[in-house]
């Protein structure tokens, strides 16, 4: 294992969440010695307020061996730090006409996720897969078997340690980049020196390469969440959930000629749904709460405020199509990530030589980064 000495590395990461922590990861197993930025004490970004869920049925072809990729990351790092997770798959409940439409046809069209056993179950397999789907209704529902639940509040921080304890990779948590020259890098706590630079600076948009991010026409979109009350002892919820409106949301299903007859039944129906970007995601924590989300809306700068509108837009839909032994809501907050327009899945930009700018992951970054961080540094081994 190599340390970084003197200040000096051979690749500094600026931004401690799942992007900069997969690309510590990543360059430290090309030997490299790495340090590692936070500005802040601890990760409180994206990657500690999303749900969680690594999820390939999500990403279209392109993507998915990506995603499946930091998947096997993600077990073999959970293996490695013991931090909870449980390969639950995923559910994408069906009850309407329009629906079973889509789901057929994604399956009729995506082998690459029929081969990992993607299927349509009965509703009878349906009940037998979930307790936590209401039976009203049921047509069936999509079964994808690779998604992973971890809790991001306890995996953020393991990984990071598991950087730091097997892979030598020195934390400057506290600690603000504010400048790039290489081979200096200057902090709030002085000069490093560093020959690579890896910027994962999520939602930071001015303070390194402002001209990058202006150029990408990346936003900011703005997420609200709730998280349950424990449930009781031993209750599991088993695969994550989703229904419908999910179908709309994930570019796996974008290209579903089928997709157009859904989103014109839910733009009838559930007007402020659509209008916020309401879709429903269902998860569970380490400490047996159940995670439920989101919405999105996007601008250059959001209202720190959550609207009761949103979440209770949230939690109809949600009711709809599954219940939970306690529904009491225990915490509420928002997220925000960059997202990039016209469906670009990241931004990967050199501005200079040795500096490469990573972000843009929008909704998939705990399903992508690690598969997306081996290509970036693939030049580092
Ligand atoms: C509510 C919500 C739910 C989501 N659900 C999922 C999900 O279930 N599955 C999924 O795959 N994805 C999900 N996502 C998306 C995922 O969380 C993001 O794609 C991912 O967290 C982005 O990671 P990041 O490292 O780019 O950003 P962040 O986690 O925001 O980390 C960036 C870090 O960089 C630091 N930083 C910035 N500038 C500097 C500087 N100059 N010096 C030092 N540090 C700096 C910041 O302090 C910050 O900690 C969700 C996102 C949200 C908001």
């Amino acid at each position: 294992m190599t340390h970084t000495t003197d200040r000096t590395a051979d690749v500094a990461v600026v931004g401690g969440g799942i992007v900069g922590l997969a690309h510590a990861l990543a360059a430290a197993r090309t030997g490299a010695r790495v340090v590692l930025f936070e500005r802040d004490e601890r990760a409180v970004g994206a990657s500690i307020r999303n749900f969680g869920l690594v999820w390939p049925v999500g990403q279209p072809a392109g993507l998915y061996e990506r995603a499946l990729r930091s998947r096997d990351v993600w077990l073999d790092t959970a293996k490695r730090t013991g931090v909870w997770h449980v390969e639950s798959g995923s559910l994408h409940v069906v009850r309407s006409a329009e629906e079973e439409a889509v789901v057929e046809e994604f399956l009729a069209t995506s082998p690459h996720a029929a081969e990992q056993g993607c299927r349509m179950l009965t509703p009878a397999e349906v009940a037998r897969a979930s307790t936590a789907v209401r039976p009203e209704g049921v047509r069936g529902a999509l079964w994808s078997p690779t998604e992973l639940n971890v809790d991001p509040r306890t995996a953020i921080p393991a990984l990071a340690g598991l950087l730091e304890r097997e892979h030598g990779v020195a934390l400057r948590f506290g600690t603000a980049v504010t400048g790039i020259d290489l081979p200096g890098v200057d902090t709030t706590e002085g000069r490093w020196r560093a020959e690579r630079v890896f910027v994962c600076s999520g939602n930071e948009f001015q303070a390194l390469y402002p001209e990058v991010f202006a150029a990408s026409g990346i936003r900011r979109c703005k997420l609200q969440m709730m998280r349950t009350v424990a449930q009781p002892d031993g209750w599991a919820l088993g695969p994550a959930l989703c229904a419908g409106l999910t179908l709309l949301h994930y570019a796996s299903f974008a290209h579903c000629a089928s997709l157009a007859a859904l989103r014109d039944r839910f733009d009838r129906e559930l007007p402020v749904h659509r209008a916020e970007g309401v879709h429903v995601l269902v998860s569970q924590t380490s400490g047996g709460q159940v995670t439920i989300g989101d919405s999105h809306r996007y601008a250059a700068t959001h209202d720190p405020f959550e609207s009761a509108e949103v979440d209770r837009a949230i939690l109809d839909y949600f009711s709809g199509f599954a219940a939970l032994p306690r529904t009491r809501i225990a915490e509420r907050w928002h997220g925000v990530y960059p997202s990039l327009p016209d469906g670009r899945a990241d931004l990967v930009a050199r501005p200079e030589p040795g500096v490469t700018v990573v972000n843009g992951l929008g909704g998939a970054g705990m399903t992508l980064s690690f598969g997306l961080a081996a290509e970036t540094t693939a030049d580092l081994g």
